[in-house]
């Protein structure tokens, strides 16, 4: 993971609050994962074997450094609902797109193949959020969703990282697509490597986290570019890297 680190100020409290975030990469040497998948696949229910990806997530969370009961992702479906999560999952992860927690020693992920992977966090309050932004959430106001859920747990100077996701250029789209959504993430508008309609997502995300107040760190690379990354507009048979973030107390 291309992890960072962000202690609050040590002063502001007895115990430390720290948060972990980053984000994964496809082709790396913890994958399992083989073919269409080849690497850390994290991603079920996309034709890869549910052994394998246990098996991932298992590394994964032995990476960030918790159990693997307590690294939590969610049924992503494309839409804006929020889950603030209290502990492991009691069954199916939720169908939502965003998770906030204000609990220390949960890892929470998000999952892509090219939609815009969001981690927030303020270490000062303990809270931390992951969001799955593609086109659809951006629309459906995800991103404003999961920064609201943050805010309503306690989070007062919020930060974001957004990774890597499939860039403007790469991201053709029909024209009248283009218009709808830039009607509102007027910022998303462009134009593909031919010149045809296209959508910049991300840049939407970032103009949205920016006009919320929040800090954006913008994670460079592009999925479809980037052979390191899955890319379901690469291939349509591919596997999905996540975003995580955690938080500790000490
Ligand atoms: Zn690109």
């Amino acid at each position: 993971m291309d992890a960072g680190s962000s202690p609050d100020d040590p002063s502001a409290h007895a115990t430390r609050t720290f948060v972990d975030w980053g984000f994964t990469r496809g082709a790396c040497a913890e994958g399992t994962s083989t073919g269409d998948f080849a690497g850390l696949n994290l991603g079920g229910h996309v034709g890869d074997s549910p052994g394998s990806v246990e098996t991932n997530r298992v590394r994964l969370a032995e990476r960030v450094g918790v159990d693997r009961s307590r690294l939590l992702f969610m049924e992503q479906c494309h839409g804006a609902d929020v889950a603030v999560a209290c502990g492991p999952w009691e069954g199916d992860a939720p169908r939502v797109d965003a998770l906030v927690t204000a609990v220390p020693g949960l890892a929470l992920g998000v999952l892509v193949a090219d939609c815009t992977p969001v981690l927030l966090a303020d270490p000062d309050a303990g809270v931390v959020g992951a969001v799955h932004a593609g086109r659809p959430g951006l629309a459906a106001g995800a991103v404003d969703a999961a920064v609201e859920a943050a805010r309503d747990l306690g989070a007062r100077t919020l930060r974001a990282a957004v990774g890597p996701s499939v860039c403007g250029r790469c991201y053709e789209v029909p024209d009248a697509m283009r218009t709808e959504v830039s009607a509102s993430h007027p910022v998303s508008a462009t134009v593909s490597w031919t010149g045809t309609p296209a959508l910049d997502v991300a840049a939407g995300v970032v103009a949205r986290l920016a006009a919320l107040d929040v800090a954006v760190t913008w994670v460079p690379g592009c999925t479809r570019e980037d052979p390191a990354l899955y890319s379901y507009r690469r291939s349509a048979r591919t596997g999905r890297f996540a975003g995580v973030v955690s938080m500790w107390s000490r």
